[in-house]
């Protein structure tokens, strides 16, 4: 495994390496979910590259960048046991130089959900993101259900900047227990790692219903909500049902839909979500 700090440095690696080049971005910690991407891209291409960048303007100014975990050298080798070919970690000032001034907005989609409850945080994930890509040309790149609406988001950017590039997704990785697995799941007390479990049993819940009958948005949401709102001390964001494709509210699940839930436990802010499946 090559490892690389500069974009020309990663120019330079991919030069000539056999296609299709795939790309893993993340911020680091690495763990199952994100071992699963470069699995999946080792799977299905030449050249492997995964990405490890803390991006700083995808944080709001009271979350969590200063204390983002970055246990780099336990990355590297979770990276190199994966089959990373090339692992990208830059510096700030690699992707934002002095002056950095041009941002990237992907309109509707970004707007609601995690959009409201953190704002400019897509701005930030589709900048960085078009950066990475100008930057190693992928074939391919790999990003989780686990962020259902930056997998949209996602999409959408690629689809408007590079016609060609494909977009895999890739499904959510969960501990046995059901909580989806998150760098951010460290900062759980284990009073509070018990209680995370609530936001997939929420999610469960909307999906029996459904199945049992109840198709009726609002009150799958209230029965989400009910189950979070059990939780002694858990703050909710939102817990919504939500048309896959747009993203926009539904009334009636009558076509493909995804339930979305985020809450917070203490100062520890957590998503979810489940693709809610109408009986045929
Ligand atoms: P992050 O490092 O949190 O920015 O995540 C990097 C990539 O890994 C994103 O595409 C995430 O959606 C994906 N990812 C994070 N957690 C999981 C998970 N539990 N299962 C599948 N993919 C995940």
């Amino acid at each position: 495994m090559q490892e690389v700090t500069t974009i020309r440095a990663l120019r330079a690696a991919l030069a000539g390496a056999p296609r299709p080049v795939g790309l893993v971005p993340t911020m680091g910690a690495l763990h199952a979910g994100h071992l699963s991407l470069a699995e999946r891209a080792r799977a299905e291409c030449a050249t492997v590259v995964m990405s490890i960048f803390v991006n700083p303007t995808q944080f709001g100014p009271h979350e969590d960048y200063a204390r983002y975990p970055r246990p780099i050298e336990h990355d590297r080798e979770l990276a190199r046991a994966a089959g990373v070919d090339v692992l990208f970690v830059p510096p700030v000032e690699e992707m934002y130089p002095p002056g950095a001034a041009s941002w990237v907005e992907v309109t509707g989609l970004s707007a609601r959900w995690e959009g409201e409850h953190r704002p400019g945080h897509f701005r930030g994930v589709a900048t960085i993101v078009l950066k990475l890509f100008l930057a190693a040309l992928p074939d391919r790149a790999y990003f989780g259900e686990k962020d259902y609406q930056q997998l949209r988001v996602v999409e959408r950017l690629a689809a408007d900047f590079l016609p060609g590039l494909v977009i895999v997704p890739c499904p959510t990785v969960r501990e046995p227990d059901g909580l989806a697995r998150s760098s951010r799941n460290v900062y759980l007390t284990p009073e509070q790692r018990e209680q995370a479990t609530a936001l997939y049993r929420a999610l469960w819940h909307a999906q029996e219903l459904l199945a049992a009958g109840e198709r009726s948005a609002p009150a799958l949401e209230a029965a989400m909500r009910r189950v979070l709102l059990a939780v002694p001390g858990l703050r909710l964001d939102y817990a919504a049902v939500v048309d896959a494709a747009t993203l926009e509210p539904l009334r009636v699940v009558d076509r493909p839909a995804r339930a979305l839930v985020a809450a917070r436990l203490g100062d520890v802010r957590l998503i979810d979500n489940l693709a809610l499946q109408p009986p045929a």
